[in-house]
């Protein structure tokens, strides 16, 4: 694809191969006199050749419309436009001499037999255009099977029949009726010059058609003198020769550039992709970001949820938890009707504890105590709260699978507190450090409610102390 970007570069740079530059035409003496004799010279175009030319509202435009704008300077007598309706109808008119000069033409033995031409000004590669499906070809020469179609009249197809006697070549009235051709798929592919099929491609085609490869083939055109007339071939040689390069190039740039903006511009299309992609890498760098910091942050939301419901001492469920955990599960018990267990625990003369060993070994012991309390819920359904300074609270969720909680759970709590061997020398009889427990175990949900569970098993808890401590009130409600 790149070597059509190449083939308009090596386009432009043929111009740099005009002739040398001179500053001015030096008109022999015979040529100034003939100029002034002529007062006007008459010219030909092709009225349908954009961006060469056409002839618009009367008037010429186009690529050689500036061309002969610098032409005209240099000779310095007025170019008039003899309008035509065709490009054949302008041969005719040449024939009948109606105008002296074609604006534009490649010289072909043909048209030799009554015009001459000057040295080239502009170049183009011959190239083919086809369906935007069809493969890019590699050798154009290849396709002499295929049918391809070409402009009636254009010089070209002597030169290609000279060239390729095997070639099937069909010739159509103007470009845009073989394009249609192309894109109906009634012949392959269409040959031209690449800077008029480009020009027509960008306006008509986009998307359907494409410059599919190029032959060897380089129009050279020039300008037609009336061939007559020999003085004016000279004249017009001497005016080629002193347009600069650079203005020369100044009308390529103008029109290629417009032509490659919107239809052939690969340097564009690249850049455009290459932005694309920076555009597309971007997005999705953000999204990754973007992603990655939800996340982070979706993080940082769960510890700080984790925190607010975490006592920081023990490790276990804080008290504003147990508020919300105890009502839920308790309303999630009583609509399943399947039995729920609640229980307080108070660490038997803790104060005497912090008084003799201090409030932070008092700290260690409720952090331990909460381990023993943590081990053993840690069924899903099951929870452990501190509630109070030494005061904890667990709830049981039991559900018909899971093992029965009864007394015997918390004695087994209570056991390995005890087993901690924490020592509480005026905690008689153990002189460990024990724990009191009051449970209840709800089987029926007859006139109870949280208030009153609570109530209930706090009671149990104080008869625990009060029998003793270091021991279990556990009771039913059925
Ligand atoms: P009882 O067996 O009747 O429960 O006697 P007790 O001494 O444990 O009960 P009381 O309610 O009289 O005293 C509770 C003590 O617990 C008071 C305080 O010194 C201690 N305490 C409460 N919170 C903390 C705490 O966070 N750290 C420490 N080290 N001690 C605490
Ligand atoms: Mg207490
Ligand atoms: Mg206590």
């Amino acid at each position: 694809m790149r070597y059509l970007l190449s083939l308009l570069i090596i386009n432009i740079l043929v111009f740099a191969n005009v002739d040398s530059i001179m500053p001015e035409p030096i008109f022999s003496d015979e040529e100034k006199a003939y100029l002034k004799e002529k007062k006007e010279i008459t010219m030909c175009i092709d009225p349908d050749w954009m961006p060469f030319e056409k002839i618009e509202n009367a008037k010429h435009i186009g690529m050689t419309e500036e061309h002969f704008r610098l032409f005209s300077k240099k000779i310095n007598t007025p170019i008039v436009l003899i309008p035509t309706a065709t490009w054949t109808q302008s041969i005719e008119f040449a024939k009948a001499r109606k105008c002296d000069i074609f604006s534009l033409a490649m010289s072909t033995p043909e048209r030799l037999g009554y015009m001459n031409f000057t040295k080239p000004y502009l170049t183009s590669e011959l190239v083919i255009i086809t369906q935007i499906t069809k493969p890019f070809l590699d050798d154009p020469r290849s396709l002499t099977k295929q049918p391809l179609g070409i402009t009636k009249d254009y010089a070209f197809i002597q030169i290609l029949k000279m060239k390729y006697p095997n070639s099937n070549l069909i010739e159509f009235n103007t470009l845009k009726d073989g394009l249609e051709a192309v894109r109906r798929g009634e012949i392959f592919g269409y040959v031209d010059n690449l800077i008029t099929s480009g020009y027509a491609i960008q306006k008509d085609y986009i998307g359907e058609l494409k410059i599919a490869g190029k032959f060897d083939e380089q129009w050279n055109w020039g300008i037609g003198v009336r061939n007559d007339d020999l003085v004016l071939l000279s004249i017009f040689n001497k005016a080629i020769s002193s347009i600069k390069n650079e203005q020369y190039r100044e009308i390529i740039n103008k029109w290629i550039s417009v032509q490659y903006e919107s239809g052939f511009d690969y340097e564009l299309f690249f850049e455009l992709m290459a932005f694309l992609l920076f555009i597309t890498s971007l997005l999705a760098y953000r999204h990754y970001t973007l992603n990655k910091y939800t996340k982070i942050l979706e993080e940082k939301e769960r510890q700080l949820r984790t925190l607010s419901i975490t006592d920081s001492l023990s490790g276990l469920y804080n008290r504003r938890h147990f508020d919300d955990i105890f009502f839920q599960e308790f309303n999630r018990a009583k609509r399943t009707e399947l039995p729920f267990i609640y229980a307080m625990l108070d660490i038997d003369n803790f104060k005497k504890y912090n008084d003799i060993y201090g409030h932070q070994l008092g700290d260690i012991a409720i952090s331990l105590v909460s381990d023993v309390l943590q081990h053993h819920t840690r069924r899903a359904g099951d929870y452990a709260f501190r509630i109070g300074g030494e005061e904890f609270a667990l709830i049981f969720q039991s559900t018909q699978e899971q093992e029965d909680i009864n007394q015997k759970k918390f004695e087994n709590i209570l056991q390995d507190i005890k087993n901690l061997r924490i020592s509480h020398k005026v905690n008689h009889p153990s002189l460990l450090l024990t724990i009191s427990c009051g449970a209840t175990k709800i089987l029926s949900y007859h006139n109870i409610d949280t208030l009153e569970l609570y109530r209930f098993t706090d009671a149990n808890l104080y008869e625990a102390k009060e029998k003793g401590r270091d021991r279990v009130v556990y009771k039913e409600i059925k």
